[in-house]
């Protein structure tokens, strides 16, 4: 077998097939294999040469030594260029997981250009991130990129199998919707034939629709937010994972939420061990901690916070509550009512009732979640909409489905990246992001 270059990407020899990295055991010592991936690492010595060999599921040390045909030539592979390689597995104390690969004969499948941007993987990046986003697809070679999305891969199906499992419904609603909305300010506009309309800033009012008849339904759907600002917290779409239950209230919905998010973080914990070591996290399932909006604001009030009653809690307030507690997901509840969404129902049908049944859930420091019980009533509602100076009419078939039925529901939202970024303790919310979207991105 000659090894050159081979432009057309052909594989070796189709009857042996392609071995993983994390496939090779002490077991298969003197076994012949076929690896394909990434050169990671080249260290050339006088009289051996190693390359680290990477694919999805790990790096191995291959090598080669003086007197092989090749022996000058594997060196100058330029980095990140596709191969591969034919070798024995051997044993050896000196290789880093005790195994190692001598390579037998090897094919470039694609040389790598020069890299526009160095991939770094230990110490500190010195690449912006802004600079690492415009070349996503090369950072997502970094053992760093490739972990925070493996385990953000982690949440996603998790979060679907705890609902799943405990007999949600998952539900498809529409991203594109008529200009009856949570309020028109933060929507991006959209030519739908004749008419204007709009990307879903949340799947809020149709989740509710579903639910007075479904009972339990969950989604994860992309949501589209106009917000001019450009935080580390916030992009311009993200992803949200929700539920709705029937005949529930904020309480039982803050229970679920506490369960499916330590389900989550077991889940990351149990099959995401080596993705943990590489980002340097240590994860410890949470408990959780049950607050009254008066109860927060007090304590940080006390923790020497400027803030007024009625106030959002600012993210300083946030940071330090999860100082507070530890390892927690803390629950505000009981919150005024006029600091949330017209569709958050009041705590008792009282008319001058000033308290609501929405909540915040705070974690790793930030806000991770909203939620809380809903309005079902038509009267409660449509009164809440005009508090709120939107117009009932933008609303007729949102309100018309609490006409024939309807049960009081609640449920939550939690944002996907948000949550990703509270997790892994990232420093900016496009790092846990595959290709964001933000006031200056719309590419790649
Ligand atoms: P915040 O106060 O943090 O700006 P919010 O209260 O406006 O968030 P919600 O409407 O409660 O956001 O959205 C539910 C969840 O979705 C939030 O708790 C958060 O996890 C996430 N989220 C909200 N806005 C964004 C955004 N612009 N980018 C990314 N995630 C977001
Ligand atoms: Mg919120």
């Amino acid at each position: 077998m000659e090894s050159k270059k081979n432009r057309r990407g052909d594989t070796y020899n189709k009857k042996m097939n392609r071995t993983y990295i994390n496939e090779i055991k002490d077991s298969m010592d003197g076994k012949e294999i076929l690896l394909d991936g990434w050169i990671h690492e080249i260290r050339d010595q006088s009289k051996i040469k190693f390359i680290l060999l990477r694919d999805i599921s790990g790096i191995i040390q291959l090598l080669s030594k003086e007197g092989d045909k090749f022996f000058n030539e594997i060196v100058k592979i330029p980095r990140e260029s596709v191969v591969e390689i034919k070798g024995t597995v051997k044993k050896s104390k000196q290789a880093p997981n005790g195994i190692e690969v001598l390579i037998k004969d090897y094919k470039i499948l694609n040389e790598a250009q020069t890299l526009p941007i160095p991939i770094v993987e230990k110490g500190n990046i010195s690449t912006s991130l802004s600079k690492r986003l415009d070349y996503r697809s090369l950072d997502l070679h970094s053992l760093r990129t490739q972990s925070i999305f493996k385990i953000e891969s982690e949440i996603t199906n998790s979060f679907r199998r705890y609902f799943y499992e405990n007999g949600f419904i998952e539900i498809q609603p529409p991203c594109v919707i008529s200009s009856a909305s949570e309020g028109g300010t933060e929507l991006f506009k959209v030519k739908y034939f004749e008419k204007d309309a709009y990307l879903a800033q949340s799947p809020q009012l149709y989740k509710q629709m579903c639910v007075t008849a479904l009972e339990k339904v969950t989604m994860i759907v992309p949501v589209w937010r106009a917000e001019k600002h450009n935080t580390i917290r916030h992009l311009n779409e993200s992803r949200q994972m929700d539920i709705e239950m029937a005949f529930a209230d904020e309480f039982t919905v803050m229970e679920q939420l506490s369960k499916s998010v330590q389900y989550i973080i077991k889940s990351v914990i149990e099959k995401c061990e080596r993705e943990l070591n590489i980002l340097n996290i240590k994860l410890k399932i949470p408990k959780d901690k049950y607050l009254t909006y008066d109860e927060t604001i007090k304590l940080l009030k006390k923790n020497k916070l400027k803030l007024e009653d009625g106030d959002d809690i600012p993210p300083e307030g946030e940071r330090k509550l999860c100082e507070l507690f530890k390892d927690t997901i803390i629950f505000v509840h009981d919150w005024p009512l006029k600091i949330k969404p017209f569709y958050i129902v009041p705590k008792t049908l009282d008319k001058n009732e000033k308290i609501s049944r929405g909540f915040d859930a705070i974690y790793g420091g930030i806000e991770i979640s909203s939620g809380g019980q809903r309005v079902h009533l038509v009267d409660v509602l449509i009164k809440q909409l005009k508090d709120k100076k939107l117009n009932p009419d933008n609303f007729k078939h949102y309100i018309n489905s609490f006409r024939y039925g309807a049960t009081h529901h609640a449920g939550w939202s939690i944002g996907l990246e948000r949550f990703t970024m509270a997790l892994l303790e990232l420093e900016n919310i496009r790092e846990g992001t595959l290709f964001p979207r933000d006031r200056d991105r719309l590419i790649p």
